[in-house]
Formats: C-alpha cells, sequence, structure tokens
C-alpha cells in the first residue's frame, strides 16, 4: 500500500509526525509519503515560502526513515490538488493500494476539492482523530462518510474510509506560528533540526 500524506506543513510539527508514524504503526507500512502542499488551492497563502517549507520537511523526515518527503507536488506547476497527485501515483502504480491521509479538520473542507466525488475511486481515506469531538461535517458529507466508513485496516484498493483512533498531539501549525512570532517558547512542538532552520532563516517574524 503506499500511503500519502498532504499538508501544507507551514511549518512541519510534530503533530504532524506523530500521525504519520501514528498511521504507520497501525499499517505495518514500511513508508508513508509527506507531500508537500506546495501551492495549497483551498486556504490563505502559506505564510513561509515554498523553497523553506520543503527543506523543514526534508528535516523533519529525517527523524525516522519510514517518512518519505514527497517533492511531486514542488516539481509540477499549478495548484496542489489531491486528485491530480493521486491520479499520477495511481498511473505509475496500477493495481497498488494508495491511502490518503486526513485530519477529520481538514475532511470537513472535502466537498470543496477538486472533483472530489472521485477520489474514493483512486485511493481509501484515512481519518486522524485530531479534534477529538470528530469533525463538524454537513450531512451530505456524514452520509458519504457513513457509506464509505470501515472499521478495519483496508482489504480494498479504493474506495473505503478508515478512522485511526490513536490519540493525535494537541499541536497546529497556526500555534506554532503565533509562539514563534511572540518570542514563546515552542521548542517541545518542533523536531529540533526544524526549530534551528527557523531560527537560522529568521522565519515566522521570529526576531533572535
Ligand atoms: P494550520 O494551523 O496552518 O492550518 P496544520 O497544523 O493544520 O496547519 P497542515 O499542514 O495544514 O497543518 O495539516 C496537514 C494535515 O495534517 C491535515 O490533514 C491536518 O488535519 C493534519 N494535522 C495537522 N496537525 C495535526 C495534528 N496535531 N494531529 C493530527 N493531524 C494533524
Amino acid at each position: 500500500m503506499i500511503v500519502l500524506f498532504g499538508g501544507t506543513f507551514d511549518p512541519v510539527h510534530r503533530g504532524h509526525i506523530q500521525a504519520a508514524l501514528s498511521v504507520c504503526n497501525a499499517f505495518s507500512t514500511r513508508e508513508i509519503r509527506l507531500v508537500l502542499s506546495a501551492r495549497p488551492p483551498h486556504r490563505k497563502k502559506p505564510v513561509a515560502s515554498q523553497v523553506h517549507r520543503w527543506e523543514m520537511l526534508k528535516l523533519a523526515c529525517e527523524c525516522d526513515s519510514r517518512l518519505v518527503a514527497d517533492d511531486h507536488e514542488v516539481h509540477r506547476t499549478g495548484p496542489s490538488w489531491a486528485i491530480d497527485n493521486l491520479r499520477y501515483v495511481a498511473k505509475q502504480n496500477p493495481g497498488v493500494a494508495i491511502s490518503w491521509v486526513i485530519g477529520n479538520d481538514s475532511l470537513a473542507g472535502l466537498p470543496d476539492w477538486k472533483e472530489s466525488q472521485d477520489l474514493m475511486s483512486l485511493c481509501n481515506l484515512i481519518v486522524l482523530g485530531r479534534n477529538k469531538n470528530g469533525g463538524i461535517y454537513t450531512k451530505d458529507l456524514q452520509d458519504f462518510l457513513d457509506q464509505h466508513k470501515t472499521l478495519t485496516p483496508f482489504d480494498n484498493v479504493s474506495g473505503s474510509i478508515f478512522f485511526l483512533q490513536d490519540d493525535m498531539l494537541a499541536v497546529s501549525a497556526t500555534g506554532v506560528r503565533r509562539a514563534l512570532a511572540a518570542g514563546n517558547p515552542i521548542e517541545d512542538c518542533l523536531d529540533p533540526r526544524v526549530h534551528k532552520y527557523i531560527v537560522d532563516n529568521q522565519l515566522y517574524g521570529i526576531n533572535h
């Protein structure tokens, strides 16, 4: 199974890393690809440049050999839609199961993704229980989730949604950026290499 975990990673933090490793453990996968959403189409422009976000992602992935920084969107042009990435990966790996990892907060925005109705024919979804109370979903989305939900890790190539029950860290990139700008300690939430990179490059309004 190929596992893709997309994110803006502005910056990548321990919440992302712990989540990625939880997925590897739950599915006994040898690797998970962290796909930098180089030009995220569905949210505000990232604060750090694509180059900085990519460098930080590579550094964070050095902490465990199962983490692979995926540069596909870095080299492409145009918006970083998940469906385009999935089509590319599926074409390169015919017949191989692909899973897309997403937090239950981001899942609420799924209907706004490009060609979201085609997503489930290309992959399975692994949903991270980031918000303890679950996501706030429209009835249509909830129906869609109920229809595709599976209670066991997948045996089919696509079309299923698995809700991972592991606890997630209460860390967000927004919180990290705010703490950095305010000069508050945030080292615990970042890989030390990423923290050093931020300091060295004076990112996020850090002033040391
Ligand atoms: P921001 O605060 O800027 O919105 P973020 O912390 O949510 O950023 P993203 O790069 O936007 O980080 O997230 C990429 C994916 O990782 C999303 O699916 C998101 O739900 C998930 N994610 C982010 N933080 C965590 C966390 N602490 N635990 C589990 N999943 C997370």
